[in-house]
């Protein structure tokens, strides 16, 4: 299996429950819900992304021709200490080329595995954190895990349904668009109306983290 990768990079998350935690970002390229070019946006399934994931020409990025070799990469972005050892796979959409000898050899280096997808396609075995982040009006398969991450508003979507899905933590984002003052009044409104969400900011946008 040869794995694609937009960028690969030692941060801290921005997001989520694990914000402000120190992690190794690794960005495959490629999505099935839009090609990342402008042209196609206005007809793709998911329109708001802010994501380039096109190509492997990122920090860090490249072709990878073994799960080894890139779980080597990891580890070596890392460097040396093994306490709370963190991988945030992303994308695009990491489900198109996460597999379980990638999840293994970044155990094998002790690293915890957490993925951010949009839940169309099931995540693979021996992840250790799983957030979905889901896009309206997509078939999403993907209704377990840990985090749930709903950016916000988005059309074709329901809070109220997606409450019944099981996640641990229900997390609400305010969509990061020419519009955000609205966006965040909406993320607001919804964590104060349905108190089973809690508002997520983008902290690396803030601080000015990749
Ligand atoms: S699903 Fe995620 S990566 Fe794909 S186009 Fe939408 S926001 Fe971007």
């Amino acid at each position: 299996m040869t794995y694609a990768v937009k960028e690969c990079f030692l941060t801290l998350q921005g997001e989520g429950v694990q914000s402000g935690s120190r992690a190794v970002f690794l960005r495959f390229a490629g999505c099935n819900l839009w090609s990342g070019r402008e042209q196609d946006r206005a007809t793709a399934d998911c329109r708001f992304c802010d994501t380039d994931f096109v190509g492997t020409n990122g920090e860090g990025g490249g072709k990878f021709g073994s799960a080894e070799e890139l779980a080597g990469r990891v580890a070596n972005l890392w460097g040396n200490g093994e306490q709370q050892r963190l991988v945030v796979i992303t994308g695009g959409e990491p489900m198109l080329q996460l597999d379980d000898a990638l999840v293994d050899a970044l155990h094998a280096r002790g690293f915890r595995v957490a993925v951010e997808t949009n839940g169309t396609l099931p995540a693979v075995g021996g992840v250790d954190w799983i957030c979905v982040s889901p896009k309206g009006g997509t078939d999403v398969v993907q209704r377990k895990g840990n985090e749930l991450k709903l950016v916000w508003p988005q059309e074709g979507i329901d809070p109220v349904e997606l409450e019944t899905w099981s996640f641990d933590h229900f997390l609400v984002q305010p969509m990061d668009c020419a519009e955000r003052e609205a966006a965040v009044d909406a993320a607001i409104r919804l964590a104060m109306e349905r108190p089973k969400w809690r508002l997520s900011l983008q902290a690396h946008k803030v601080v000015g983290l990749a």
